[in-house]
């Protein structure tokens, strides 16, 4: 690399990208790639939902937990955890309280950490660890160590969330985090376990009607625009235009077996996937 001063005096280190703002349409098209990297091309990012899961306590959580342990022999595993319902309350306080929706996102990060915690602490004497966001770079060596890592799944946006289409709610919460976490380190899938058999019309909790979405391509689920969804939104845009994992999976964590069936290669819930 060599070092070159241009007609206005400014000095340039001769790269690529040398003396563009980084905005140009074109020179950001040239960046796309046919291959990201994939550091943990066979890793299972499972999201234990917080309020679908882990707020219904030992019922619901235990089960599950003895479920996922012996899965991890074959299979790599990481397990993040959601806020729940905890996390509603403080975003409720916190909206009255004229809070942005910064400070609503670092709040909502440390409930699910204390969901992680907990969860990691019952899965101890079975290899469970609890690890931080910056751990995420060593999952190789805990894959290599058997150990089940439990992260939380808020992601570190914290008070510099980007302010949401409407309202204070943080638009990144912890369906976005599993996901981006799935993403960055190139993982299978993403699999979201939750009460529900998976992705309906509308909340069957409540419009009977509601008609099971069994799969569907994320852009057309986009398009369709539901005026209500089990995931957030921006999960659904972030696979849209993801460059590693092609398929998420959301399955009921209330019936046993399904998280099972999808390292297994089935479907038992709903599967979202990216076409292009
Ligand atoms: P988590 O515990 O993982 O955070 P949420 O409670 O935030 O999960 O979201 C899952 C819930 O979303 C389901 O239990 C369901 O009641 C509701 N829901 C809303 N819209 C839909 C929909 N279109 N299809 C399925 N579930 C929906
Ligand atoms: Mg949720």
């Amino acid at each position: 690399m060599t070092l070159v001063r241009d007609a206005s005096g400014r000095l340039h280190i001769e790269t690529p990208l040398m003396a563009e703002s980084l905005m140009d349409k074109s020179l950001l098209a040239r960046t796309v790639t046919d291959e990201v990297f994939r550091p943990l091309p066979n890793l299972n990012v499972i999201k234990l939902g917080g309020q679908s899961i882990i707020d219904r306590g030992r019922a619901a959580l235990l089960p599950i937990l003895d479920e996922i342990v012996p899965l991890r022999g074959q299979n790599e595993l990481l397990l993040v955890t959601g806020g729940g319902t905890r996390s509603r309350h403080a975003y409720a306080i916190a909206l009255d309280l004229g809070m942005p929706t910064g400070v609503l996102a670092k709040l909502g990060d440390s409930i699910s950490e204390q969901n992680a915690l907990m969860v990691s602490i019952l899965l101890a004497p079975r290899g469970g660890v609890k690890i931080g966001h910056d751990d995420v770079v060593k999952l190789p060596s805990y894959m290599a160590l058997g150990v089940i890592p439990v992260m939380h799944a808020m992601p570190p946006y914290g008070l510099w969330e980007e302010p949401a289409e409407s309202g204070r709610i943080p638009p990144h919460r912890t369906d976005a985090g599993a996901f981006l976490t799935a993403e960055v380190v190139g993982a299978k899938r993403c699999i979201l376990v939750k009460d529900e058999r998976g992705l309906f019309t509308a909340d069957p909790k409540k419009d009977p009607n509601a008609e099971f979405i069994p799969e569907i391509e994320v852009n057309e689920l986009l398009r369709r625009d539901l005026n209500d969804l089990p995931v957030e939104r921006t999960m659904l845009t972030a696979l849209a235009r993801a460059s590693t994992v092609r398929e998420v999976f959301i399955v009921n964590g209330l019936e046993p077996g399904n998280v099972a069936r999808v390292l297994a290669g089935e479907n038992p819930g709903t599967r979202i996937y990216r076409a292009g």
